[in-house]
């Protein structure tokens, strides 16, 4: 069966919300079942803010928002059952401990797991007698990690989980990720700019720029349709151009992304077609960011 005519875990439709200098317009996606879907965009693009507004956390929100086929108007607290979320502000209490604020969350929770709890935070190195006030970003995402998964949910959110964290937790966390997932029937909708971790685990990629959805797409699909294209100057004529989304020009060449790889391939048989990464369908996609793209490769 195709990824489309799955069932849809989360779908998102007509989402509205607007700031003094920033609004979403028209937000809608859907999450597949199944799968690890990566939600990116460069600081600022909406990313957090989507998030936010789909679990409730903003006031004046239009739109629809359904979760495993529910209206999140009126099934709030079902819904929250079964979903997990590592947000990037968290709601401790900085002066409990580990174990102190477990106490307080748990009972929300019909599906607690006290023993899933323990053996994540063995897992995770973390004392449950240590004060939360204590803990690196590091150990309180871990934490936040330990208390959402140790809920059985079937949807785990995360927003920007891995921003400003060493490699080794990154692989830690891609880890755990792969391990819930192989529990069948699980789902994870996971915002980050840092794209590298997407490269490797993601099923599914949600782009937002500027607060619109500028694609969703399965990961693979998308690498295959794109290529980075390298040429010198002269190769750039008016024809070429107009089969570059983006183009960032040097004195000596120029570097673009293209979807139109036979067409290209025809006019300039000897340039070089790259595969892209994620980061590189990402920053050729928003206002700018073919330039930071060839910087950075
Ligand atoms: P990052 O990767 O940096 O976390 P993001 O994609 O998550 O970025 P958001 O945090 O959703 O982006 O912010 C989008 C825009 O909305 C930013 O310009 C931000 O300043 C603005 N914004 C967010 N929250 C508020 C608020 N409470 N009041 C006014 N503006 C806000």
């Amino acid at each position: 069966m195709r990824r489309s005519e799955m069932d849809r875990v989360l779908e998102v439709k007509n989402l509205n919300k607007s700031y003094s200098r920033f609004a979403l317009k028209d937000v809608s996606f859907s999450l597949p079942e199944g799968c690890i879907t990566g939600f990116i965009g460069i600081n600022g693009a909406g990313k957090t803010t989507t998030l936010r507004s789909i679990l409730g956390l903003v006031k004046d929100v239009t739109g629809s928002i359904r979760f495993f086929g529910m209206d999140m108007k009126g099934n709030e607290k079902q819904i929250k059952n079964r979903i997990g979320v590592v947000l990037d502000s968290d709601c401790f209490y900085d002066d409990l401990s580990l174990e102190e604020m477990k106490k307080i969350l748990a009972p929300a929770y019909s599906s607690w797991c006290d023993q899933d709890y323990r053996s994540y935070l063995e897992r995770f190195s973390l004392d449950p007698k240590e004060k939360i006030k204590n803990l690196s970003r590091g150990m309180k995402i871990k934490y936040s990690l330990a208390l959402a998964l140790s809920h059985k949910p079937e949807l785990l959110i995360m927003d920007e989980p891995t921003s400003g964290l060493d490699p080794l937790f990154r692989s830690q966390l891609l880890e755990l990720l792969r391990d819930y997932m192989e529990q069948g029937g699980k789902g994870v909708f996971f915002s980050t700019h840092i794209t590298s971790d997407l490269d490797k685990i993601a099923d599914v990629l949600i782009m937002i720029d500027q607060g619109h959805i500028v694609f969703q797409e399965d990961k693979d699909e998308l690498l295959d349709r794109y290529r980075m294209v390298k040429g010198s100057k002269d190769d750039l004529n008016e024809e070429v151009r107009s089969l570059l989304l983006n183009i960032h020009e040097t004195d000596f060449g120029f570097t673009g992304m293209t979807c139109h790889i036979p067409e290209i391939r025809n006019l300039l048989p000897n340039v070089l077609l790259e595969r892209p990464t994620v980061e590189d369908i990402m920053l050729s996609h928003t206002k700018g960011g073919i330039k930071n793209a060839a910087e950075f490769s």
